[in-house]
């Protein structure tokens, strides 16, 4: 069993957090949020009061931040993970970050005398409390083959996708791809309703042709067809449309830096940012049905 260092215990790494301890690691955790820390310590893990109270005596770190700079301030700031850390230590980030950025810190943690991955998630806050999250890694052969069982810990099905950085390549791609089937699957439901269909009959023909997709058969944005879809508690969240908006953004910025004219990613981005620019970040991101209707 692994000495684990879990950092970052919010919406998503309480239950990756809680997960490790129902497996029988050893983790001690840390947050800038002291509740989010008792709350962990209420799951399983050993309460931390610093980085380094978390980091020391760890062979394996894990984080799970909101963003690059928390990502490179936590691991390379004063006083940070990899202060304290012993070399050698394999470090794991499971949050979503820039494809360079992922590759900035696997460069500085090897330079440094650590291994490093990165291991984005795709399955959102019910697959990080069941255990059953897509992870996307990417790192050397040697650091994957140990990030792997920890991984297998909090998720299903786990990826090895290439070097440092084609975890988060692999994460932003697949999430561009959604935000574009999303808002499609949002036109297509509200063109056939204006031409006369009701939402059970066009998802009925079209989950059965050529325009299924997941957004239309796990995660319809009409109302009705799909229980379980955020549609039918009025778009409550889910997946938000900021955070879909910070992946294309992620997904944009990437293109840019590697000469790929997209067309369709920024046209997604933009739908996103507008929403957010009219307050409506909260709102789950399949909202953008309602949006049609002018409803939001
Ligand atoms: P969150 O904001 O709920 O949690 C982040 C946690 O990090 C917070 O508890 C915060 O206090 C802590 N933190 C920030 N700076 C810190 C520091 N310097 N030291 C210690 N702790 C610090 O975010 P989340 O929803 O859990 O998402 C985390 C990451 O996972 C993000 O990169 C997000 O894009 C990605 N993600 C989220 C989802 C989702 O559905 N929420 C799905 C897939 C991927």
């Amino acid at each position: 069993m692994a000495k684990i260092a879990f950092i970052g215990l919010g919406n998503m790494g309480s239950g990756m957090c809680a997960n490790l301890c129902k497996a029988g690691h050893e983790v001690r955790a840390f947050d800038l949020n002291a509740d989010s820390v008792k709350a962990a310590a209420g799951r399983g893990a050993a309460p931390a009061v610093s980085l380094k109270d978390a980091v020391t005596g760890a062979d394996v770190v894990i984080t799970m931040l909101p963003a690059g700079k928390h990502v490179l301030s936590v691991y390379f700031g004063d006083g940070g993970v990899a202060a304290h850390a012993a070399k050698g230590t394999l470090f794991i980030d499971c949050s979503t970050i820039a494809v360079d950025d992922a590759r900035a810190a696997a460069g500085k943690a090897e330079a440094d005398g650590f291994r490093m991955v990165d291991a984005p998630v795709s399955g959102g806050t019910a697959g990080a409390e069941a255990g059953t999250l897509t992870f996307m890694a990417g790192g050397s052969d040697e650091a994957f083959v140990k990030a792997k069982p920890l991984l297998e810990a909090m998720g299903k099905n786990i990826f090895h996708a290439g070097g440092s950085g084609n975890g988060q390549a692999a994460k932003i791609a697949n999430n561009m791809l959604l935000g574009i089937s999303m808002i499609g699957t949002c036109e297509a439901f509200f063109l056939a309703e204006k031409l006369g269909l009701d939402a059970q009959t066009f998802f009925d023909i079209s989950s059965v042709s050529s325009g299924q997709c997941w957004s239309m058969t796990n995660y319809c944005p009409a109302p009705g067809p799909v229980p379980t879809a955020p549609s039918n508690r009025d778009y409550k969240p889910g997946f938000a449309v900021a955070m879909m908006h910070k992946d294309l953004a992620l997904a944009i910025g990437a293109a840019r830096a590697a000469g790929a004219d997209l067309q369709l990613g920024p046209l997604a981005e933009k739908v996103y940012d507008n929403m957010m620019a009219r307050g409506h970040g909260d709102v789950d991101f399949s909202g953008v049905f309602k949006d049609l209707h002018g409803g939001l």
